[in-house]
């Protein structure tokens, strides 16, 4: 019998213990987010999404100099480079810079590679889609749009 009343007082024990654990983290700033209805941005400069282009703050566009070797580096050939000469030009005009994202694997020897720093990777995580398709990006395009 008096085991019955010892296993009561050590479960009630348990639950003043936990409600205690939940009462404390009540009171706590709430640090999470209802997502997808809200939204944070990523701040960590850890964070690898897919890679993007770089803007040269000089010129305002990219700063790409379509040289190749991050194409070259990817271990999934997931990186499509083409430029083209210009009349009065120096060097090559980049044109297309597309990345399948269906076959990266966030390895980053494209930004390794890079020597002129003109790609890093992005802060998007907010990425979903029905095909495939979906996540080739155009990110000569994407540059763009961002202004
Ligand atoms: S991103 Fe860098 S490595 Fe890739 S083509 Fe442009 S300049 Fe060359
Ligand atoms: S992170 Fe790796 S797999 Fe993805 S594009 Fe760059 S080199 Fe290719």
């Amino acid at each position: 019998m008096s085991g019955y009343f010892s296993e009561i007082l050590t479960g009630g024990k348990s639950l003043l213990v936990g409600l205690g654990v939940t009462f404390k983290a009540m009171l706590q700033p709430v640090v999470t987010v209802q997502y997808p209805r809200e939204k944070t941005d990523v701040t960590s400069s850890n964070y690898r999404g897919h890679i993007e282009l770089v803007r040269n703050p000089e010129t305002g566009s990219f700063k790409c100099i379509a040289c190749g070797l991050c194409a070259k580096a990817c271990p999934s050939e997931c990186i499509t480079v083409k430029s083209e000469k210009r009349e009065g030009v120096k060097g090559k005009v980049l044109t297309v810079f597309q990345l399948d994202f269906t076959k990266c694997s966030l390895c980053g020897s494209c930004v390794e590679a890079c020597n002129k720093g003109a790609i890093r990777f992005s802060q998007d995580y907010n990425i979903a889609g029905f095909t495939k398709e979906e996540f080739h990006y155009d990110l000569l395009k994407r540059l763009e749009e961002m202004g």
